[in-house]
């Protein structure tokens, strides 16, 4: 059903086994935490309007804080340490890792704008460059 309504907008519980570092597209991306937390953020805000202004709860605003907190921030948190810590594995398993045009935070190398795996090193390592203590600034 539509992707399982987009992995459930965009923090893609429902298919994390797809997230791996031998995909050579990556699955959870910042790009799709970000927008999970945008489009979920807006969802909330509206339905929450709409109940607020229908049922004139508004002395219970600190429970739309919490629903917000418990469905876009904690989520997406938790998700992008899950990230975060697949790409320090790939950054360990493929020569990318250590090379100064790899870019850790949309897993992609800035020369050939292509994403990188373990399966999938885009320039086959003739463009190698090792990275400098000053990149990583
Ligand atoms: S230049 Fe080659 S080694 Fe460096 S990040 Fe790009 S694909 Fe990886």
């Amino acid at each position: 059903m539509l992707d399982r309504l987009t992995d459930l907008i965009l923090f893609r519980y429902t298919n994390q086994g797809k997230d791996n570092n031998s995909e050579p597209k990556p699955y959870i991306t910042t790009g799709s935490i970000i927008w999970g937390a945008l489009i979920r953020t807006a969802l909330i805000v509206v339905v929450s309007w709409v109940i607020v202004e229908y049922f004139e709860l508004r002395d219970y605003w600190m429970v739309v804080l919490m629903v917000i907190v418990g469905l876009v921030i904690y989520p997406a948190y938790s998700q992008y340490s899950h990230f975060t810590g697949r790409i320090e594995v790939l950054q360990d398993e493929t020569m990318c890792g250590t090379c100064k045009h790899f870019d850790p935070t949309s897993q992609l190398c800035r020369i050939y704008d292509e994403h990188v795996s373990t399966t999938y090193i885009p320039c086959e390592g003739n463009s190698w460059e090792p990275a400098h203590y000053d990149d990583k600034e």
